[in-house]
């Protein structure tokens, strides 16, 4: 089977967002339990009656999948949903792993995931993410829960909403006088999970704050390339990942190679509060603009903090 070819990629809060939107009029292409062949295959509803508004972001855990090392959990969730209509009836905007984001529907439009049916809060009024884990704590679990935490943050940033209206699965279920315990790998450490949403929260609205445009140096002022061992990296600066980085630091989100090999980046921000970033034991700097490998244009970059050990100066 092929993978999936996402209809557009973004970088989202630092992590990589892969667009494959179940498209509206999409049918069930087989019959699947109480689902016929040819009947619709998403609600087609926006949120809270029709609006569109979303109020909260609901997380949920499900375990990782055996695949191919060349795609990753999230895609094959994603192509398991649509085309391959092998996921019975679960609909989620967003499935994150340990290495990017699918999302599957638009933001502003009603999933199928709480367990309360039709008329239900969780299903009728939030964004649903899928955090792909399997329990065990490894480095790829702690960076899909921080891929997972930075897409909550920028969406409820995203929607004006605060830490409160990031809510479980399982507060969903209990309000249906259920039980179902989910995120099952995130429930027992639930306040700090929140709490680093919380932070990241504020890290996103104060590097949106603190970005001051026209600040960067012209390069040729420093024409000496400087290496790895010795750098001091400063606003400004170009650089390129080296190419044998893999995370972005200790338990962070693994480097997608096409960051590596087809941009320059450039430093935007090294401080946070007026100290340094630390991130995974190491000093970090942000980010904030790249340059695509032979152009000239400065546009958004990653967004994302790195080890000032792994970059370049150019
Ligand atoms: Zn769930």
């Amino acid at each position: 089977m092929a993978f999936l070819t996402p209809d557009k990629t973004r970088i989202f809060c630092g992590v990589t967002v892969k667009e494959k939107i179940i498209p509206d009029g999409a049918v069930w292409q087989k019959d699947s339990g109480v689902y016929k062949k040819g009947s619709k295959y998403k609600s087609e509803r926006l949120l809270s009656g029709g609006t569109g508004e979303v109020k909260y972001v609901t997380i949920h855990n499900t375990g990782r999948v055996s695949h191919s090392p060349q795609t990753t959990d999230a895609e094959q969730y994603t192509r398991a949903t649509w085309p391959n209509c092998n996921m019975n009836d679960v609909r989620v905007h967003y499935y994150v792993d340990s290495v990017e984001a699918w999302q599957n529907l638009k933001e502003n439009e009603v999933g199928w995931h709480s367990g309360d049916g039709n008329t239900g809060p969780g299903n009728g009024t939030t964004i649903a993410i899928e955090c792909i884990m399997n329990g065990s704590g490894d480095d790829d679990d702690t960076a899909s829960e921080d891929n997972c935490a930075r897409l909550a943050a920028g969406l409820l940033l995203k929607y004006g909403l605060t830490h409160d209206e990031l809510v479980s699965h399982y507060k969903w279920s209990r309000l249906r006088g259920g039980s179902k315990y989910c995120p099952a790998y995130i429930l027992p450490h639930w306040d700090q999970f929140k709490a680093k949403v919380k932070a990241y929260m504020d890290e996103f609205r104060s590097s949106e704050e603190e970005e001051q445009p026209g600040t960067a140096t012209d390069p040729s002022e420093d024409d000496t390339p400087t290496g790895a061992q010795d750098y001091v990296p400063a606003v400004g600066d170009r650089i390129k990942i080296l190419p044998e980085a893999e995370r972005y630091y200790p338990g962070g989100s693994r480097i997608p190679q096409w960051v590596k090999d087809d941009y320059i980046h450039v430093i935007t921000q090294i401080l946070f509060r007026g100290k340094p970033v630390q991130k995974g034991g190491k000093t970090c700097v942000l980010l904030g603009k790249k340059i695509a490998v032979g152009g000239t244009e400065v546009i958004a970059g990653i967004n994302t903090w790195i080890d000032q050990q792994l970059i370049q100066k150019l």
